[in-house]
């Protein structure tokens, strides 16, 4: 005998939000649609509402326009449990007002918003769609977020390896972490997460495993900044060469101080004074030559200067007053991901800002999730990370990419819709990315450098033409192109010609065939240009006309 007030609202052919506010002085207990009145109560105010709202036509109408700034923002593809949520019925009942429109949903099944907005307004409920561009400018604010400096803690410093190939990066990295072995506490076994911390009596360093600049230069590429200092390693044998150079001219561009290690000086033929000379002439004076850049002469294979070399480190270090506030929401970047077999995706990242724990909610690009564990570089399980300090990371969606941000959200729905505007962004720019080649605009293709290969794929009617397209084509190569055939066949051009052509940007050439219905479907959406021939010498001469920038747009 009781009735919903959205039910009423319907029977009185207003919204739900309208009959609340009209029945504000009666004194019921309702506070939203879904609140229940007895049935009197409901006659009653049909009764005492029902010529006032036809009378009041026109301002239900006006009052619409409110109902329309007020209405509930929901993602463009929403999931009926989450709809539910948004409108503060059961998922059931959701699910039962979507049978009348012919669909059988479960709970857990997306409907698109069109759908949303039929079993909203059932619900005496408007809706409207999320305004993207407004939410996305959101996401920045955590990143940017300034601290206070009073609530600033010392971190240690994320420290990079760089340096030539063979002068020692890896084996200095092995000298360091033996090392460390003898000083860390006893238990765990070394994890390889793709970063290390290692302890000095009380004070910390974290280096990233990889050595080179390949995770600098990723990671700047994407804004993200992680190395504090970098440890250039010369060999004392060799000199400074072309990747000592690269190196030094990443750190610089970063601002990251160098600290160098003359590596190899158990060598015979090591000449350290002969590094400091070379290197003067990058900027870097050493110290006992009245400079400011420290080096240390190390041996990597018999463990010579490891110690001294650390000490530099967080001298360097102290210098740089490194600080974040460990009491806000995390804010890390991923320093290396992947798939694996029995956890799933992992992710190693150091934290920036902020504290990381389990249980937080997370999003890593287009990867989300709730952090279900996190290990440490010595294999164990912990509950939190603070800033500078690597852990991996499970329970993530999918696997994130190295030099993404990752950050800590309310709540899972939010990760899910900051998702979703990234693999729009994504999808964008993929679009972009995305532009096929084809013969209009091959030539200015090639012009601009964006094409150096030219992908054809061959269908013929029989193989003697296929051969034949095949040779004439490969006489076509010029300095600035290559022709590829990435396929040949007998028969007509299929789905999975234009399917292959899309994947790997080719054309597709037919010699007495033609494309199927679906396949000419499936080029336009795919942008896959298709050209068909009767005789050979057509194809070649427009292939090659295309090739100079001589191709008749006609044609
Ligand atoms: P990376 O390419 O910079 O990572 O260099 P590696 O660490 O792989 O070292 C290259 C080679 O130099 C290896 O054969 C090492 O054994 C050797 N090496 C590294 N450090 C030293 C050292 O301090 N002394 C000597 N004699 N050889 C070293």
């Amino acid at each position: 005998t009781k009735i919903r007030v959205y039910e009423l609202a319907k029977e009185l052919n207003i919204t739900s939000k309208e009959l609340i506010k009209r029945i504000s002085d009666l004194d019921l207990d309702i506070n939203s649609h879904m609140s229940t009145v007895e049935k009197e109560e409901a006659e009653l105010i049909k009764e005492l509402l029902g010529s006032e709202v036809d009378s009041n036509e026109k301002n239900v109408k006006e009052d619409d326009n409110i109902e329309d700034i007020e209405a509930i923002e929901i993602e463009e593809n929403i999931v009926v449990k989450d709809l539910a949520e948004k409108l503060d019925v059961t998922p059931s009942e959701v699910i039962t007002k979507l049978i009348p429109l012919g669909i059988m949903a479960n709970q857990n099944q997306a409907i698109d918003f069109d759908t949303a907005s039929i079993v909203a307004e059932e619900f005496g409920v408007s809706i409207k769609p999320i305004d993207i561009e407004k939410d996305s400018e959101d996401i920045g604010i955590d990143l940017d977020f300034e601290d206070d400096s009073k609530d600033l803690k010392p971190r240690p410093p994320i420290v990079t390896v760089m340096g030539h190939v063979d002068h020692g990066k890896t084996s200095l990295l092995d000298a360091i972490r033996k090392t460390a072995v003898t000083e860390r506490e006893a238990g765990g076994i070394t994890q390889h997460i793709g970063a290390s911390t290692i302890r000095i009596g009380k004070e910390k360093i974290v280096f990233l495993d990889t050595p080179g600049h390949e995770a600098f230069t990723t990671m700047r590429a994407r804004g993200a900044q992680v190395t504090d200092i970098a440890i250039l390693v010369v060999a004392a044998d060799d000199g400074v060469m072309p990747q000592t150079v690269e190196a030094i001219n990443h750190a610089k561009a970063a601002e990251v101080p160098i600290v160098v290690a003359i590596n190899k000086i158990d060598k015979p033929t090591a000449n350290p004074d002969r590094i400091k000379q070379e290197l003067v002439e990058y900027g870097l004076v050493s110290e006992d030559w009245g400079g400011d850049t420290i080096c240390v002469p190390v041996s990597a294979r018999n463990n010579e200067g490891i110690d001294e070399l650390l000490e530099m480190v967080l001298l360097v270090a102290e210098m740089q007053e490194l600080k974040a506030n460990p009491d806000r929401k995390a804010v890390g970047i991923i320093v290396e991901a992947e798939l694996d077999k029995g956890k799933g995706p992992v992710a190693t990242a150091l934290v920036q800002k902020g504290t990381l724990r389990v249980g937080d909610v997370v999003v890593s690009g287009t990867s989300h999730g709730r952090v279900r564990a996190m290990i440490d570089d010595k294999g164990k399980r912990v509950k939190k990370a603070t800033p500078s300090i690597p852990v991996m990371i499970l329970g993530l969606s999918e696997v994130p990419e190295a030099g993404e941000y990752i950050y800590v959200v309310d709540n899972e729905k939010k990760a899910r819709h900051y998702t979703e505007i990234r693999k729009e962004k994504i999808r964008e720019e993929q679009m972009k990315a995305s532009q096929k080649v084809s013969l209009d605009d091959l030539f200015e293709q090639i012009q601009s450098g964006e094409v150096k290969e030219l992908n054809v794929i061959i269908k013929a009617d029989v193989k003697g033409s296929v051969e034949a397209v095949k040779q004439s084509l490969a006489k076509l190569e010029t300095e600035e192109v290559r022709v590829n055939i990435i396929h040949g066949g007998v028969g007509g051009i299929t789905e999975s010609d234009v399917m292959l052509a899309s994947a790997s940007n080719a054309i597709i050439i037919g010699f007495n065939v033609r494309p199927t219905l679906t396949a000419i479907d499936i080029s336009k959406r795919e942008s896959v240009d298709i050209r068909t021939y009767r005789v050979i010498y057509d194809a070649i001469e427009d292939i090659e006309s295309a090739m100079r920038g001589l191709l008749d747009p006609d044609i």
